[in-house]
């Protein structure tokens, strides 16, 4: 095996490799950040064929050329574009408007995103595009919510707030069967550890927010595609008008750079913190894929190579002012919306009050953990805190 060829090197060394032109970077090893709308064409022909490597700003820089690289290194052969956009959010939206058109059914995982939901029930339904949610363990019953309309099926591998694992594999070999795309947020595991254009998924979208910026200071979102895909989302790219700031893109390169390991650590403090939490008395259910006791564990082990550091717990019966009194206990988790950065954070959710397909009744208060790169004994010694407190306020 030749390791000197980008094909034959793990997904860690094409991270730290691909997308480097050290020749035209002047030796140095990152791409400089252009600040640039105009590009100057040197001749009048040039002009008029549009003819050069970058042609405006918005189509692309050598920031985003290097990041674009890097992405498509790590996402595998299947991978025939990724598209930059400046938000998770609107990778999802950009996505929907390439694939859709008036008169087309989409099919959307009950547990996905909330804000995604938005747009189809928004947006979408005012377009004339009809959204059918499907209960996320529906694996190949998705056979009967197929129409001759139906477009496109959208999934979320595992629901980022109540960890459901669908089968993708098993909804993409019958939506294939019967005309219709498969669309992953793959923002939980990133491409790293969830190969989702391998398995039958033709465009996985990723909050590049998250764990590929890795730092909490950036709005950036991804859309990797096959090569059936590729070209409808670069067309609705270049339609819409999307694209993201240079800075932006800089660090999101950046963030790709040490991925592995960062993300390495968050599984491993991850599963870490959701065994410690699954033996506390004041838990009754612990929600993390990657645990031998959930429900998703098959699925998990089947199609992931590791977890990120982000689950959900469901606590025993407690009044709200109990759990509040816990969260303001709390002092290395912080409350705030978001992931995927260096820090721990809490959030109180309920899933009840948006669900359509299926029935939300976890049976307690229920909170999301991301595990960050603190020691997992300060966590928990943290949350020991925030548990006695929940104790002396019920
Ligand atoms: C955060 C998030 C998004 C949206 O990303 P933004 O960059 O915040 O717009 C999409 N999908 C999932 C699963 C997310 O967690």
């Amino acid at each position: 095996m030749d390791s000197s060829h980008p094909s034959q090197q793990q997904a860690e060394t094409r991270l730290v490799t691909s997308g480097r032109d050290t020749k035209a970077q002047k030796g140095f090893v990152n791409p400089p950040v252009f600040h640039g709308s105009t590009v100057l064409y040197p001749t009048a022909e040039d002009l008029h064929a549009h003819r050069g490597e970058f042609t405006y700003g918005r189509h692309g820089s050598p920031t985003t050329k290097a990041f674009q690289e890097t992405l498509m290194a790590l996402e595998g052969p299947q991978c025939a574009g990724v598209g930059i956009v400046p938000s998770g959010l609107s990778a999802i939206s950009t996505t929907l408007l390439s694939v859709l058109k008036a008169g087309d059914h989409l099919l959307v995982c009950d547990n996905v995103y909330r804000p995604s939901r938005n747009f189809c029930n928004g947006m979408l339904t005012r377009y004339g595009i009809e959204t059918t949610y499907f209960d996320p363990l529906i694996g190949a019953g998705i056979d009967k919510l197929l129409k001759p309309n139906t477009r496109a099926v959208l999934v979320e591998a595992p629901g980022s707030q109540s960890f459901e694992m669908p089968d993708i594999r098993a909804i993409a070999e019958v939506a294939h069967g019967r005309g219709a795309l498969v669309i992953d947020d793959n923002t939980w595991a990133t491409p790293l550890y969830h190969r989702s254009l391998e398995q039958g998924v033709d465009i996985s979208m990723q909050a590049a927010t998250k764990y590929i910026g890795g730092h909490s200071d950036i709005m950036f979102g991804t859309i990797s595609a096959n090569a059936k895909a590729w070209p409808m989302v670069a067309e609705g790219i270049r339609l819409l008008g999307v694209c993201a700031g240079p800075d932006d893109v800089f660090l999101a390169l950046r963030g790709l750079r040490t991925l592995s390991v960062r993300l390495a650590q968050h599984h491993r403090s991850g599963l870490d913190m959701a065994r410690w939490l699954a033996a506390r008395p004041e838990v009754a259910r612990v929600l993390h894929p990657a645990l031998e006791t959930d429900p998703g564990h098959a699925i998990w082990k089947r199609d992931f190579t590791g977890a990120s550091g982000l689950f959900s717990i469901v606590l025993k019966p407690a009044p709200q002012k109990a759990v509040d009194t816990m969260l303001d206990t709390l002092k290395l988790f912080g409350m705030g919306f978001s992931w995927g950065g260096f820090e721990s954070l809490v959030i109180p959710f309920d899933c009840d009050a948006y669900r359509t397909a299926t029935k939300w009744a976890p049976g307690g208060p229920t909170l999301r953990l991301h595990i960050g790169l603190e020691s997992v004994d300060d966590l928990k010694a943290d949350l020991d805190r925030g548990f006695a407190a929940l104790k002396a306020a019920m």
